[in-house]
């Protein structure tokens, strides 16, 4: 089965915790594949595992400290699958 589930979720940026809308691409377990930023004013923080967004205006580096302090400093390179 290639069945792709799409929902809409409501993810904080990653730095500063302003919402922004997505649509969230899962395969049939629920594991994450990929998103989609529906909101203005934000990027996507590309991530293998779940869906991150952080606002435009913050630094790479900024987002980069802010998902090493949340998700720790090998979540790139940690597949925990
Ligand atoms: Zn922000």
């Amino acid at each position: 089965m290639t069945t792709k589930h799409t929902k809409g979720e409501t993810h904080g940026c990653i730095v500063c915790g302003k919402p922004y809308q997505l649509y969230v691409v899962c395969d049939v377990q629920g594991k994450f594949i990929d998103a989609k930023l529906m909101s203005a004013g934000g990027k996507l923080v590309p991530n293998p595992t779940r869906p991150l967004v952080a606002c435009e205006n913050h630094a790479d580096e900024q987002v980069e400290i802010a998902v090493a302090k949340v998700y720790g400093p090998h979540i790139n390179g940690d597949n925990e699958e």
